[in-house]
C-alpha cells in the first residue's frame, strides 16, 4: 500500500475530464480531496491525497502524467510572517488559491492557511522573505 498527498493542477482543457473517477475506476485508488477550485474557464487545482497498492498507484500516476496534468508532492506547510511582510501586495497576484489576498479599502494583506496549496509559488516573489516553508 502506497500513499502519498499531491496538489495536481489542470489546463482548462482538463477541468471537465473525469479524472478523479478514472482514478477510482481504473486503477482503484482511494482518493481523499483535502481542496479544491475547479473553474471551467481557468485552470483549477486539487489537492489530494492517492493511495492503493503500488502497481496501481504507479498506473495512476502515469495516467496522470500521460493526459498532461501538472503534478507536485505536497510536503511542509507555508508560514507567514506578518511582522516581516513590507504589505507590497505582489505575493497576492501570484497567489492561484487566495490564501494572500488583500482586503479593501485598506489594502492590508492577509494569509489564510486554510486556502493554501503550498504550491510555493509565493515564495520566489517576496523579497522581504516573509513566506516560507516549513517542514
Ligand atoms: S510579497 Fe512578501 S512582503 Fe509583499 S505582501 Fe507578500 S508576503 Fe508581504
Ligand atoms: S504557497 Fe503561497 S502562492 Fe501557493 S497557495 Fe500557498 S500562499 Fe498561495
Amino acid at each position: 500500500m502506497v500513499a502519498n498527498k499531491f496538489v495536481l493542477r489542470f489546463s482548462s482543457a482538463l477541468v471537465e475530464q473525469p479524472i478523479i473517477y478514472r482514478l477510482v475506476r481504473d486503477y482503484d485508488l482511494i482518493v481523499n480531496i483535502l481542496k479544491a477550485d475547479i473553474n471551467p474557464h481557468k485552470e483549477g487545482y486539487v489537492v489530494l491525497e492517492l493511495s492503493g497498492d503500488s502497481e496501481n498507484y504507479n498506473r495512476g500516476l502515469e495516467y496522470l502524467k500521460g493526459i498532461g496534468v501538472d503534478m507536485s508532492p505536497l510536503s511542509g506547510t507555508i508560514f507567514w510572517d506578518k511582522d516581516r511582510c513590507l504589505q507590497c501586495g505582489a505575493c497576492t497576484s501570484f497567489c492561484p488559491a487566495g490564501a494572500l489576498y488583500m482586503t479593501t479599502p485598506d489594502r492590508e494583506v492577509h494569509f489564510d492557511d486554510s486556502k493554501c496549496i503550498i504550491c510555493e509559488s509565493c515564495l520566489d516573489v517576496c523579497m522581504a522573505r516573509a513566506v516560507e516553508v516549513r517542514f
